[in-house]
């Protein structure tokens, strides 16, 4: 036990290099559902749910989609605030469509993500970004000291390596990172959250969760390391019937669409907002399964509505329905994976209300600072920032949620500062005390060697019969005395 914890101190002393800044992992796995874990065997989520803390659920923003759901979780504002109002959407001030590139995540200077305010706090923190949304640009004029762009070709098990690697590089080690994996919600959308296909990437993505703990554990940071693990949305199945021909009920240059469905944004010419309002109402009453919103009507509590970049029409599916831009999206799906396709052929979407179940992500906590068998009650993604700043000791500049934070943050923890500061002392103290051992040993084993030469030479100069003889002269005189 003792040797166990001197060689731990010893290794992490001078092997390893990491921050004497609390440690955060965030891992988003995208698209996975709340209950996908019960879906698949996943025993490594299930054991991280036993020694952290997890929530059944996380509520998303509206729309429940990957780039406005990513950038809450990163600046805890909401899409409204933030300004990513979909993964493609019309920006009125450029006149332009907006797709992944600087100006979708610009809007608002306030918007500050957390690794940018990591970074911005002290010299010494340093952020590394695994292609997570978002994260290739500068914000405050920061970027991230890691970074990895996006490439689906990047090994998932490599990904880890490379975030691992970060929190332990020798000058500029990681005190954040956010770490980001395109899947399940790839194969959900092409094969439907209800494949086997998706079965099998779920407990990939638990192999992959266990190869990142065995990596810490390996590397002596379990202790060290808060690890994160949420998702950005959930994922419903959907026939291809299921499709809803609205662009039959317009009138054509007289609008545009952006995003795609589950919401699609309408965009009329000038002059013919009535027109398209009204010839969409009528489509809508008549196919059934989506509804129309002005944007005035667009409801306060999804947090949509107060921004110029919100589209002055929107339309929303009702679950299990889409729109004709998804006829385009399958041909793709088609092309790419020699699909064949029928009527009642299931793919996966999601984007839809907040209040589906099925857009509902996931979220487990484990670390030092992280309570422990302990589950709470489901929360808002929003809500995130302020437990991530807590975590690693950050003056946030959003609102608070006090009470999430007492439920995940386990607060009778010893700090990481003071933990750093035990480990080294121990770690000082106890080379100190094996190399005083150990000098101490070597001058007894040195005298001992002196002793035994010096007694071999007196034996080779006076062979044992002589010196007997000396000792009996000695004997004989002392009796005769
Ligand atoms: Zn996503």
């Amino acid at each position: 036990m003792l040797l166990n914890i001197f060689l731990q101190c010893v290794f992490i002393q001078f092997a390893y290099t990491y921050s004497n800044k609390p440690i955060l992992l965030i891992v988003s796995y995208d698209g996975f559902r709340y209950d996908y874990i019960n879906k698949a065997s996943t025993p490594t989520l299930v054991k991280l749910q036993r020694e952290g803390t997890y929530a059944d659920y996380m509520y998303n923003v509206f729309p429940t989609k990957t780039f406005p759901n990513h950038f809450t979780i990163s600046t805890g504002m909401y899409a409204e605030e933030h300004g990513v109002m979909g993964n493609n959407f019309y920006d009125p001030e450029t006149r332009k469509k907006i797709g992944m590139e600087k100006s979708m995540f610009m809007q608002n200077d306030k918007a500050i993500p957390i690794w940018t305010l990591n970074e911005m706090s002290e010299s010494n923190r340093y952020s590394g970004c695994m292609m997570w949304p978002g994260c290739k640009f500068s914000y405050q004029n920061v970027t991230p000291t890691h970074f990895e762009s996006w490439d689906p070709k990047y090994d998932l098990y490599k990904r880890v390596d490379t975030a691992i690697s970060w929190i332990m590089d020798p000058q500029y080690p990681a005190n954040l990172v956010m770490l980001y994996i395109e899947e399940p919600d790839f194969h959900g959308h092409v094969y439907s959250p209800d494949s086997t296909v998706v079965e099998n990437m779920i407990k990939k993505l638990d192999n992959v969760t266990q190869y990142l703990h065995d990596k810490l554990r390996k590397h002596h940071l379990s202790h060290l390391v808060n690890v994160i693990h949420l998702g950005d949305h959930g994922m419903i199945s959907i026939k291809y019937k299921n499709i809803l021909n609205v662009s039959n009920y317009l009138e054509k240059n007289t609008y545009s669409f952006a995003d795609s469905s589950p919401t699609l944004h309408v965009i009329p010419e000038e002059g013919y907002t009535d027109d398209v309002y009204n010839r969409l109402k009528k489509a809508s009453a008549e196919l059934g399964h989506f509804t129309v919103y002005k944007k005035s009507e667009i409801p306060n509590r999804w947090h949509f509505r107060r921004n110029i970049r919100t589209p002055p029409i929107l339309l929303l599916a009702d679950k299990g329905y889409a729109f004709d831009d998804f006829i385009d999206t399958v041909a793709y799906y088609t092309k790419l994976y020699n699909l064949k396709v029928g009527p009642n052929s299931l793919f996966g979407m999601h984007g839809y209300a907040v209040d589906i179940k099925e857009m509902y992500s996931f979220f487990i906590a484990r670390g030092p600072k992280i309570r422990k068998n302990h589950k709470i009650n489901p929360f808002n993604t929003v809500d995130l920032y302020s437990v991530f700043a807590n975590i690693l000791e950050l003056q946030s500049r959003r609102p608070i949620n006090t009470n999430l934070i007492k439920e995940v943050v386990d607060k009778k923890e010893t700090s990481h500062a003071v933990k750093v500061i035990v480990i080294t002392v121990v770690g000082m103290s106890l080379s100190l005390l094996l190399i005083s051992c150990a000098a101490a040993i070597t001058i007894i084993l040195i005298r001992r060697q002196q002793n035994m030469t010096t007694a071999a030479a007196l034996n080779k100069r006076f062979p044992k019969s002589f010196q007997q003889a000396v000792e009996a002269q000695h004997l004989l005189e002392a009796e005769e005395a």
